[in-house]
């Protein structure tokens, strides 16, 4: 059967970029399809990315301070794994989101066709689902496509034991060894979460330091606190993986690499992920697509087609749900006539590990590689009674500022609850706040946020005793 509809902006992929731009053009008056080719609406983010993870994460907090509460008097038992349970209640946190975007298009008579879409022309796209072919004419289109998980040529991925995030998140068992190959934010997540279950977790990092992107200061308090949880292998590369039948057996190279094979029962692979720019036929539409399947985009999200759009992962790093979201907007605006751009100040990151690790603006490694005349502020959590009192003292609260003029350019936290804590830093790197803005404001006591009071009043010179 082949169906055929007019719209005048068609939304391509149903994550937080293509559901947030889908709603808010129809929130603005326009007649809107959104097409997907998962079952539910969400996208990675949604369905296999960060709520599921977040689910999974909850359960390992949860086990992680039950066991250290002993040490403060409170012991309760080993604790019993229902391994049906959590996927259950991880299901139900997905469901409950995915049918509550379903909720809110059926309320803004946005029209979704489920099958996979592909440009057939400049102003069409075809969709191919399970009751058939549908046309759909379009005066604008937004890519949102979203990404999928990089394999590697040497892994034999084909091996069930071999896994990616998605893997991972359907949690079929709690192997005994585990390796997480790449020391990245995805992968530190899920190794959290089996090492709480019960998993013995090794994490091998090509890089000489977990998560990259982040300043090594603040990345150091993490593998601290970790390097008795966790066998980290920095400056090492996995080279040969043998499937036997009785467990995978790894070849490492590098600064850290353990002689001989190593037998794992899972290997998580989590090396990145990859645009899908190049699975929507943009080429049938004129839109460019690089060989890395990004598509580039003006600051109004316009492709080298006008009338074109494209939003989210596929257009580039960092391939952040929060990124996603605003582009789309933008997107929608734009389309609808509104004057916006897309160029924010900053946009956060969050590894949400145990200590979890957040930064946003300039990390002191890129203010030094841009010459920028910066003063860094430190606020270490072995000051904080809110850290001394919930026996998590590792933390420290970074903040960047301008030397001269005390604007605040970005901002580092490690320690529990740092990525709530973040927006703070956020919002003073968005509004150009300085260092007496936030010492002046007055920080509810004690609370962990104080500690960005503090690092504003130690740049200021107010505070000097620091231990
Ligand atoms: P996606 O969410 O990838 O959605 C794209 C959708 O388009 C998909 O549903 C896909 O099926 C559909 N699609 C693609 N091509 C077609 C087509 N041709 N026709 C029809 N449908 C199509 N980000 C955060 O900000 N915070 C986190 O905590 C976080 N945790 C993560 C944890 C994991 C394990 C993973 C894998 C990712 C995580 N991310 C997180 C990243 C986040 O999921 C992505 O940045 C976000 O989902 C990108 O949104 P998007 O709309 O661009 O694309």
């Amino acid at each position: 059967m082949s169906n055929d509809i007019k719209t005048q902006v068609v939304v391509l992929g149903a994550g937080p970029g293509g559901y947030s731009a889908a709603f808010r053009a129809a929130d603005l008056g326009l007649d809107v399809i959104l097409v997907e080719s998962r079952e539910t609406l969400g996208g990675v983010c949604l369905n296999v990315g960060c709520i599921p993870s977040k689910a999974l994460l909850h359960v390992a907090k949860v086990i992680d301070d039950a066991a250290a509460m002993a040490s403060h008097g409170v012991t309760f038992g080993a604790p019993k794994i229902d391994l049906d349970k959590i996927r259950g209640w991880k299901e139900d946190v997905i469901s409950q989101l995915t049918g509550g975007l379903g909720g809110m298009a059926k309320a803004r008579k946005v029209k979704t066709v489920f099958g996979y879409g592909k440009f057939t022309s400049d102003k069409t796209i075809e969709v191919e689902g399970a009751d058939g072919k549908t046309t759909i004419t379009f005066d604008n289109a937004i890519i949102a496509a979203g990404s999928s998980v990089v394999d590697l040529p040497f892994i034999p991925t084909e091996d069930p034991r071999v896994i990616d995030s998605t893997g991972a998140l359907e949690l079929q068992d709690i192997p005994k060894e585990m390796l997480v190959l790449g020391g990245g934010i995805i992968g530190l997540e899920m190794g959290t979460v089996y090492r709480a279950l019960g998993s013995n977790v090794s994490v091998v990092e090509f890089a000489d330091q977990l998560v990259p992107a982040a300043d090594k200061d603040i990345v150091k308090v993490y593998t601290n606190y970790n390097k008795k949880k966790f066998n980290i292998m920095l400056s090492t590369k996995v080279v040969a993986v043998e499937a036997k039948d009785d467990g995978l057996y790894v070849t490492f190279e590098g600064k850290n690499a353990p002689e001989g094979q190593v037998r794992y029962d899972k290997i998580l692979v989590a090396v990145g992920r990859k645009p899908n720019g190049h699975l929507v036929a943009a080429d049938k539409a004129g839109v460019n697509v690089d060989e890395r399947g990004f598509i580039n985009v003006t600051n109004e999200l316009r492709t080298n087609v006008n009338h074109i759009f494209a939003i989210g992962d596929v257009v580039g790093q960092p391939m952040l749900a929060h990124k996603a979201v605003h582009e789309a907007h933008c997107a929608a605006e734009v389309i609808s006539g509104k004057k916006h751009t897309f160029e924010p100040r900053c946009i956060p990151s969050i590894a949400y590990t145990d200590p979890e690790m957040a930064w946003v603006g300039v990390t002191e490694r890129e203010a030094k590689e841009q010459g920028l005349n910066i003063e860094v502020a430190n606020f270490p959590w072995a000051a904080s009674g809110r850290a001394i009192a919930s026996a998590r003292t590792e933390g420290k609260t970074k903040m960047i500022f301008e030397k001269e003029t005390g604007r605040v350019l970005g901002g580092a936290i490690v320690g529990i609850n740092a990525g709530e804590m973040l927006g703070e830093v956020c919002l003073a790197v968005e509004m150009g706040a300085d260092a007496e803005d936030i010492g002046l404001t007055i920080h509810a006591h004690p609370t962990l946020n104080e500690s960005i009071g503090m690092a504003a009043e130690i740049f200021e010179g107010t505070i000097t005793d620091m231990p």
